[in-house]
């Protein structure tokens, strides 16, 4: 391997290959797009397009692609090759401006919700330069925004970037308010830290549930699952070793700082962690990541599961995506400061927070809401599907004296009150940590803790942003009019403290006296995606997200219908899998099984000889029980699979795959791992889930 530093960034056209390569002029028209999203010249972008097309080929690329984030959740990419036919049957290999800008995939199979039609079915794709080209696979990829004719976004990033200009378009007014010259913009950082399963690619094969499903819908637990804890931070194996060693170096040469990689607690499974970037380049880094983790474990002859639950009994996967917010000059504003000014504006950021999270707490349960998730929020492994906050034993303190109007009297010799001395360093260490919070403050940031690991982190981050900065502007309508700024700042922080510490929880969210306290302080508790979906088209949310023209209310409805739409699909092509199954494999395997039963009795009987046949009675008996009892539940789930036609309005159908699809699958599942527990693993047709959990060592 070439050294790390050489490495990083070898296949990024990032700044410092733009600043060697363009001319002076061009690279400034460059810098200007990327600072403020201006439109570069067509002349500007052909000699960025000449510029980036030579730099590509010198790597061995031979194809340019626009890739985008349609509203499938992960990217899409076209290829075209570079080739332009010359006279004589050459080619010479050629790359425009134009092309580089704009391009337009015939993109009428992506959900768009009913924004576009299939007849109208053109769909643009329009260059983020925000976010550096590389080169993937031969290509080179060129990240783009897709949106339709008429300019409805199609996609995750055309939203993102709007959320991110709304946050900076707030926070700049309230940093304006403390006087702050030197900030041009505010951005919202991330990292967000991705869990998966690994595990061998032969008995991935051999599991169907796992290829079209990316879960498994049997399994019976095996004897060792995750109790003893060994596998939290053990040793790695070597063969996960050399495919994290290769994930880390092609992350690194397309510019993703991964960083840390550790088990997790489930065996099999494992967790990324790259260094925060802004959040755009965040979410597509995240992107990339996922995509090489399936490619590379592919290499190593192992699958890697991204699903959020693809064993039961054990840990599913989620991801942590660790959000904060500072300036261009590189000031984190949710980090406490040294002056009493500044840690004035730190606490309003932070009821700023609290503020947003309480009031659109529905809203962050959508941005978490899937099929997937549901396996997880709410079971005893993960945030509950209530909203709260963790803000910490010190802080919860200050926040507790700020409202009662008293003097904080901290650990030590901190006093505080706001604006006049100095706050305590809030401990970063892990001793004080709530890993059961959905939203936890960890000192300079926040860990949204909800997602599930299959997301694209864009949705979360979305609704983050956006309801931040409406806090943000009405914080920012009231101080602007003040004439007493420090009271009036005093008093609003101890308002906005009364009015939502109730989503302040530094309890277990595990414990299920959570959900009784939850309920009694009001907070919503939305069980399903069937049940939170709705929340995304209320007029709240219509009125927030079209205030900061971060979605248009189509935009929203439409959004809403693609993720209802995904909800039932992915409920019916997992009933299906397992009607598939159950006939295909299930029932010939127990008929096998009987039958040899049945044939040894009938051999015992007629040899004459009085042979003892109380095992074959008994496991023959049981087996034919259970057997009839899987027909039964089968039948049940067909007649639901069938029923389902007869629902056409989606939410109705979506409610029907929840109460009806879904306990029949669950009812199926028991009698099948029932009888699994029964049947000759020589005959059991699936790999079981210890082959699966134990599979690579
Ligand atoms: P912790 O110990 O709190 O988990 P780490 O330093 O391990 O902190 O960070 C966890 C994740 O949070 C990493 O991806 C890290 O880059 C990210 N992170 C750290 N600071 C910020 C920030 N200011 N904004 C967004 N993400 C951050
Ligand atoms: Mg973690």
């Amino acid at each position: 391997m070439k050294d790390v530093a050489s490495l990083f960034g070898s296949m990024v056209f990032n700044d410092a290959v733009m600043q060697a390569r363009l001319p002076k002029d061009i690279y400034k028209a460059v810098k200007k797009t990327e600072a403020e999203g201006t439109r570069l010249e067509l002349d500007a972008a052909n000699a960025v397009a000449t510029a980036m097309k030579d730099w590509a080929i010198e790597r061995g690329a031979t194809h340019f692609t626009h890739w985008f984030q349609p509203m499938t959740g992960i990217t899409a990419e076209k290829h075209d090759s570079f080739i332009s036919p010359m006279a004589g049957g050459r080619v010479i290999m050629e790359f425009s401006g134009k092309e580089l800008v704009r391009g337009e995939p015939d993109a009428s199979s992506f959900p768009s919700g009913g924004l576009r039609a299939t007849f109208e079915a053109r769909g643009y794709t329009v260059w983020d330069a925000t976010s550096y080209a590389f080169i993937k696979d031969g290509t080179l990829c060129i990240p783009t925004a897709f949106c339709s004719y008429s300019g409805e976004a199609l996609d995750k990033k055309t939203p993102l970037l709007r959320s991110m200009e709304a946050i900076d378009r707030q926070a700049m007014r309230i940093l304006k308010l403390f006087g702050n010259t030197t900030a041009k913009r505010v951005i919202t950082t991330v990292g967000p830290e991705q869990e998966y399963f690994l595990i061998d690619k032969e008995m991935y094969v051999k599991r169907p549930d796992l290829v079209y499903t990316g879960r498994t819908l049997f399994g019976a637990r095996p004897p060792k699952g995750q109790e003893l804890e060994d596998h939290y931070f053990g040793s790695l194996k070597p063969r996960v070793s050399a495919f994290m060693k290769e994930l880390d170096e092609e992350l690194w040469k397309l510019g993703v700082h991964a960083k840390t990689k550790h088990n997790e607690v489930a065996p099999a499974q494992h967790e990324l962690a790259p260094i925060f970037s802004t959040t755009n380049i965040a979410t597509d880094h995240n992107q990339l990541t996922m995509e090489l983790m399936k490619v590379i474990a592919n290499k190593h002859g192992m699958a890697c599961l991204l699903h959020e639950k693809p064993f039961a009994g054990v840990n599913g996967s989620g991801k942590h995506n660790n959000w904060s917010i500072g300036t261009d000059t590189g000031v984190n504003l949710l980090e406490p400061g040294e002056t009493p000014y500044e840690n004035a504006q730190f606490l309003l950021f932070l009821v700023a927070v609290i503020t947003a999270v309480d009031e659109y707490q529905d809203l962050l349960r959508v941005s978490a809401a899937s099929a997937g998730n549901d396996h997880r929020l709410g079971a005893n492994e993960a945030p509950p599907a209530i909203v709260s906050m963790f803000v910490g034993e010190e802080l919860m303190g200050i926040l507790e004296a700020i409202e009662s109007g008293a003097s904080y009297k901290g650990k030590g010799k901190h006093q505080m009150e706001i604006g006049v001395t100095v706050l305590p360093h809030f401990p970063k260490d892990t001793t004080d940590r709530n890993r059961t919070s959905p939203f936890a403050f960890t000192g300079n940031k926040f860990e949204f803790r909800m997602l599930g690991s299959a997301f694209s982190i864009a949705g979360p981050n979305i609704v983050l942003n956006t309801i931040v900065a409406e806090v943000l502007s009405r914080f920012a309508d009231t101080l602007e009019k003040s004439k007493k700024f420090t009271d009036d700042l005093a008093e609003l922080i101890k308002k906005s403290v009364g009015d939502h510490k109730r989503i302040v929880f530094n309890g277990n969210n595990y414990a299920a006296e959570w959900v009784t306290e939850a309920e009694k302080r009001g907070l919503s508790n939305l069980r399903t995606t069937v049940d939170a979906l709705p929340e995304f088209v209320s007029k709240k949310s219509v009125d927030v997200f079209t205030k900061h023209r971060v979605f248009t209310k189509q935009e929203l409805h439409s959004r809403y219908e693609i993720f209802l739409e995904a909800y039932c699909k992915t409920l019916h092509i997992e009933a299906l899998t397992m009607v598939d199954l159950v006939k295909g494999k299930i029932i010939p395997a127990s008929i096998d099984y009987q039958n040899e039963l049945a044939r040894l009795l009938k051999l015992k009987k007629d040899s004459g000889a009085s042979f003892d046949t109380t095992l074959e009675n008994h496991l023959l008996t049981a087996i034919s029980k259970l057997s009839a009892s899987i027909l039964k539940k089968l039948e049940v789930l067909e007649r639901a699979i069938k029923d389902s036609k007869d629902r056409s309005e989606i939410k109705a159908l979506a409610t029907f795959y929840r109460d009806k699809v879904f306990p029949a699958m669950s009812e199926l599942r028991e009698v099948v791992d029932e009888l699994e527990t029964l049947a000759d693993k020589k005959r059991w047709p699936l790999p079981t889930y210890g082959d699966m959990l134990f599979s690579v060592i």
